[in-house]
């Protein structure tokens, strides 16, 4: 367990803020030099850093994975897909049927 060198509160292991003070890599706090992974997307670890998702995205232990959330979002897509196709046809059955 790393420790925040400006307030002493613990910190996660690959965290690269302190929740307790807002001290951040940026500021340069970490002694082994942490550094963003080559995944790491544009923007990574700015001003809008989400440590609850950095954390679900890096551990993912008993949180969905990062192949859940894609099955998730596929799921939504053939649903949006079935919206927009089947509606239309279901709209133009109902308008043929009203003639
Ligand atoms: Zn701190």
């Amino acid at each position: 367990m790393n420790v925040c060198p400006h307030c002493g509160a613990d910190l996660k292991r690959g965290a690269i803020s302190c929740r307790a003070c807002g001290a951040d890599a940026r500021a340069g706090w970490t002694e082994d030099g942490w550094q963003a992974g080559p995944d790491a997307p544009a923007g990574y670890g700015e001003d809008d850093f989400d440590y609850d998702d950095f954390i679900e995205r890096e551990l993912g232990g008993g949180k969905p994975s990062r192949a859940t959330r894609s099955r998730r979002k596929l799921r939504f897509f053939w649903g949006v897909m079935l919206a927009v196709f089947l509606l239309p046809l279901l709209i133009g059955f109902l308008l043929l049927l009203a003639r």
